[in-house]
């Protein structure tokens, strides 16, 4: 009902998670904005290594938050769940920082550190981001869950204002060029000043909790959970049998050998190379966690049939959205990697860094929250607010229409011309509009379908999907073709890239050492069977997949609409 007005007066609470939040979103996307430049500069693994790896440590992410959700229910409580996730998730910047520190004199070691300090980044994660929202939900007794629309729009404009701020401040110390050359070392001020801001956050929550983080008779919010087994009703609980629970359990096996065979081609594990590991390891435990989780709630006997069906639309709503995250997620890999190699990022004389670019995202999305809150709220008024999963499909049909408009501007790029940076700038616009038709939305459509016992799980589900998107955007990062800097290196080298790719050539095997050396492809990618030659046809990718997504998912959702049963 409420967008934010001066009159509707929020609790103070809500100000310490925002901040606290803030800094924390700061600190990930501080880290995320340099994350694959260091590892293709730094650490040499390749684009196409460093994408699948961006894609599952992200991936992994937003699988944790179950485990993390699930830990402060049932031990922890939230505060120490945020303050626990806030802390581990310094400690991962601060190794990524010693990692960015060390790696010219012991590259080997320093790849170690940097596994490490991602997985403890994971880890972190999963403590802190689904308690520090539950938290806002718990903010408003019930009579005030209006305000509650208003309070997720101010709780979104700080991650982004987080995102921004750090989106500016990382990449001018951390993505620098000195003499005409990338700096290499300086990605460690990044990875600093996130851990830093970590810390911060996590100060404000520890200092302030306890004065505003209360409900309206001043007791505080997300303390431990109920020890007494009266005080739990059979309402608030999950219950599995063993049976079931087993049942779920090898249906996950069967399930991540399969995906597995089908990511690598192999079920045994005879290849260690790090991205076959993360495709063939990573990739099948989001896909295969997801799906038995969904079925397992399923197995209840004591979902009634709207519950069943409410259920099945934040099922079907999940799986959609997984495309949507896909082509969202390009931003800090292969978004990333076109900036810095094929962009012309010339903005009024000024050359902005290329893992700056991804901040435009956090800008549009200030700029446009509070009026889009307003528009659904107008159209509320007036009953004309389309039902979620239709502005889920709007969502995924300009999210097709973003990367439709980018593709056919760099259709007569070629191999050395540049593309104007406000075409990604335009790119980012279109995908803030889709987030806020999606994102935001879904978090709330969970919360309101979910049958009491099943929210926290139904939201693991929900945030698998995110992974799984992830994951996928992992995948398909990973196909982005040799951009312009590849051809030219290979120029200097001796070499006709286009040549090589297009078979014309066969390579001497020191050729072919020296430009794998460079990180040069030596031949195309290929999705679904088709190779992906240029960057028209790698945009094209993203088109068509959120495309039919859109299109399926805005002509099934009248039958959704009746599934929801006057919910959302
Ligand atoms: N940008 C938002 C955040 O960081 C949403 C990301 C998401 O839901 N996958 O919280």
């Amino acid at each position: 009902m409420n967008t934010v007005q001066p009159q509707s007066k929020h609790p103070k609470g809500l100000w310490v998670l925002f901040s606290t939040e803030m800094w924390e979103r700061f600190n990930f996307y501080g880290m995320r904005a340099i994350l694959t430049l260091f590892m293709v500069n730094s650490l040499m693994l390749g684009e196409s290594n460093a994408s699948i790896i961006y894609g599952g440590f992200l991936a992994l992410c937003y699988l944790t938050p179950l485990l993390g959700g699930f830990i402060a229910d049932k031990y922890l409580g939230n505060r120490y769940c945020i303050i626990l996730g806030g802390s581990l998730m310094a400690i991962g910047q601060f190794l990524l920082f010693y990692s960015a520190l060390t790696f010219d004199s012991s590259l080997e070691s320093s790849k170690m550190i940097f596994w490490l300090g991602l997985l403890v980044i994971v880890f972190g994660n999963g403590f802190f981001k689904p308690n520090i929202s539950s938290m806002v939900g718990s903010l408003y007794p019930a009579e005030e869950k209006t305000k509650l629309d208003s309070a997720f729009t101010i709780f979104y404009m700080g991650i982004n204002i987080g995102a921004l701020l750090s989106q500016y401040f990382v990449p001018l110390i951390a993505d620098v060029v000195v003499d005409e050359k990338r700096d290499v070392h300086a990605f460690k001020w990044g990875y600093l000043i996130a851990g830093i801001a970590m810390v911060l956050g996590t100060l404000i929550f520890m200092f302030f909790k306890n004065k505003y983080v209360v409900d309206p008779q001043g007791n505080p919010i997300g303390g431990l959970p109920k020890k007494s087994k009266l005080e739990i009703t059979d309402e608030d609980q999950a219950k599995f049998t063993t049976a079931s629970l087993t049942g779920i359990g090898v249906l996950f096996l069967v399930l991540f050998f399969t995906f597995r065979y089908f990511s690598v081609g192999e079920f045994g594990f005879s290849n260690f190379e790090i991205g076959t590991l993360v495709k063939g390891i990573i990739y099948p435990i989001i896909y295969s966690s997801g799906i038995s989780l969904a079925l397992l709630i399923l197995m209840d006997k004591k979902l009634t049939k709207i519950e069943t069906q409410r259920i099945l639309v934040i099922y079907i709503v999940s799986f959609f959205i997984i495309f949507f995250w896909a082509a969202f997620e390009q931003a800090g890999s292969s978004l990333t990697f076109i900036a810095d190699n094929q962009t012309d990022r010339n903005i009024f004389g000024w050359e902005m860094p290329p893992s700056m670019v991804q901040i435009f995202n956090g800008i549009f999305v200030v700029m446009l929250a509070v009026p889009f809150s307003m528009i659904w709220d107008k159209l509320r008024a007036n009953g004309k607010e389309p039902a979620s999963p239709l502005k889920q499909a709007f969502g995924l049909l300009i999210m097709a229409l973003a990367y439709f408009i980018i593709a056919h501007n760099v259709k007569d790029l070629g191999n050395s011309g540049l593309l104007a940076i406000k075409w990604l700038i335009l790119l980012y616009f279109l995908q803030t509009v889709g987030e806020l038709c999606l994102s935001p939305i879904g978090l709330s459509l969970v919360g309101k379908l979910s049958p009491k016992r099943f929210a926290s799980l139904l939201y693991g589900v929900f945030f698998i999907s995110n992974a799984a998107g992830y994951a996928l955007a992992g995948t398909l990062g990973a196909i982005l073709p040799a951009t312009g800097d590849k051809h030219k290196k290979a120029e200097e080298l001796g070499v006709n890239l286009q040549d090589v790719l297009d078979k014309k050539v066969t390579l001497t095997t020191q050729q072919a050492e020296l430009l794998s050396k460079n990180q040069i492809p030596l031949e195309n990618h290929s999705f679904a069977g088709f190779e992906i030659t240029n960057l028209y046809e790698f945009f094209m990718v993203f088109v068509i997949l959120c495309g039919i997504a859109g299109v399926i998912l805005a002509l099934i959702s009248p039958k959704l609409k009746k599934m929801m049963h006057g919910v959302g």
